[in-house]
């Protein structure tokens, strides 16, 4: 009894429906944009913070993803 149960499982994986998967896909993909912005653009005209704290503090992020720096 205990061997069919380890070696013939029932439960099998089930398929995510996109419907409820899409609304966190963009969620995610939002938040993926604004780390972008924070880690590429934030800076000069495109500044929203103002100040170089920003900058600092994604500086090593911005050298390792290839955005010009200085
Ligand atoms: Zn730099």
């Amino acid at each position: 009894m205990m061997n069919e149960a380890v070696l013939d499982p029932i439960a099998l994986p089930s398929p995510l429906p996109v419907r409820e998967l899409m609304p966190w896909a963009i969620f995610g993909g939002l938040i993926m944009l604004l780390a972008i912005y924070f880690v590429g653009a934030e800076e000069g005209a495109t500044s929203l913070v103002p100040g170089m704290y920003v900058h600092e503090f994604v500086h090593d992020g911005r050298h390792l993803l290839g955005f010009p720096c200085h």
